[in-house]
């Protein structure tokens, strides 16, 4: 393999929370290996349209603890094609870039294994997602965030709930995941948590939702993770509606949305992304390619893009238990 002189980092899919902080610490990783680094804006939406920017120290002072991304993220339609990637790695190619430093999920990471299986780019990728749903690393950069953002809302809603005797049907993010609405379920005291990885009868959940307002509760709070299949928050809300065992039950749907995307990132996202984007330079300096680089136990690891997006992580089912135990 021929030595790297330049590389570009990009950020791509839903944005996290870190992603600036990753940015960042690639940035000034790669200065410290002596490599030039381009910053490339809109992921591969910019990789196709010469939307490059020249990077350096300074130019990622200030971000470490800012939310969104510098870079701005899109979703590229065109970069599913051979055409499109085609006409993204003659743009590398054109600035020189012979590696790429990658911020996003599962799809960016299958764009980043195309690029580097037809054009020989190598890639390493680093995972930002809020979802927290990558196999190869125990945490992705945002989740943490996002989790918080979400814990912080439900307590609000809980004083609320209290106050009132009322039950809420609290919708976090997750389409296809269950981590944030488990996580901050058991850390917000939720009476109930439904996540998509789970299939729960809707006789079972009224059942346990009237057995816990029987039992005179003060509030009841359900989290219910978007891709739950009931629809998410609303889809429960009309199933309980319509059901006349509910009709003296003060009953309130509520969607968190996208201000869990949102925030300055939490110190262990930050942390996590500083580690992740030096690791991520260091693994293409070390000549390593068509890996994302994540924290298992504790420990840095590689782990092939191929195996992050084809193998699905797992909740810890164990934590899915205590939400039982606990209310
Ligand atoms: P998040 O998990 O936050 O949604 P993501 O990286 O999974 O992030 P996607 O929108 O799925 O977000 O993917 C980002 C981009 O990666 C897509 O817009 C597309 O350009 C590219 N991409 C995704 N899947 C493929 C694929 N199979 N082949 C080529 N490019 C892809």
């Amino acid at each position: 393999m021929q030595d790297i002189e330049r590389i570009g980092v990009y950020t791509s899919g839903g944005d996290a929370p870190g992603m600036n902080a990753c940015v960042r610490a690639v940035v000034r990783a790669a200065v410290a290996n002596d490599l030039e680094v381009m910053g490339i804006r809109r992921g591969y939406e910019g990789m196709i349209e010469d939307d490059f920017v020249e990077m350096d120290r300074r130019s990622v002072s200030n971000i470490l603890q800012s939310g969104g991304t510098v870079l701005k993220s899109a979703r590229s339609e065109v970069f599913r094609t051979p055409e499109g990637r085609e006409k993204a790695a003659a743009n590398l190619q054109k600035y020189g870039i012979s590696a790429l430093v990658a911020v996003g999920g599962d799809g960016t990471f299958r764009g980043a294994s195309k690029l580097h299986e037809e054009h020989g780019i190598a890639v390493v990728g680093c995972p930002g997602t809020i979802d927290n749903d990558l196999f190869g690393t125990d945490a992705t950069i945002g989740f943490d965030t996002a989790l918080n953002t979400a814990l912080e809302n439900i307590d609000r809603i809980r004083d609320t709930a209290d106050a009132h005797n009322r039950l809420f049907l609290v919708e976090v993010m997750g389409r296809d995941a269950g981590f944030i609405a488990l996580h901050s379920g058991i850390g917000g005291g939720a009476e109930l948590v439904l996540i998509p990885e789970t299939i729960t009868e809707m006789d079972m959940i009224k059942e346990r939702i009237l057995s816990l307002m029987s039992a005179q509760r003060r509030s009841t709070i359900v989290i219910v993770a978007e891709g739950d299949e009931f629809g998410g928050a609303r889809g429960i809300e009309q199933a309980l509606r319509e059901d006349s065992d509910f009709a003296d039950i003060d009953l309130r749907a509520t969607i968190l949305g996208h201000t869990q995307r949102g925030g300055s990132p939490s110190a262990s996202d930050r942390v996590l992304a500083s580690r992740l984007g030096v690791a991520a330079v260091e693994a293409l300096v070390d000549g390593h390619a068509d890996v994302m680089v994540g924290v298992v136990n504790g420990e840095t690891k590689l782990t092939p893009l191929r195996n992050v997006y084809s193998r699905k992580k797992s909740i810890d089912y164990d934590l899915l238990k205590l939400t039982q135990v606990l209310s």
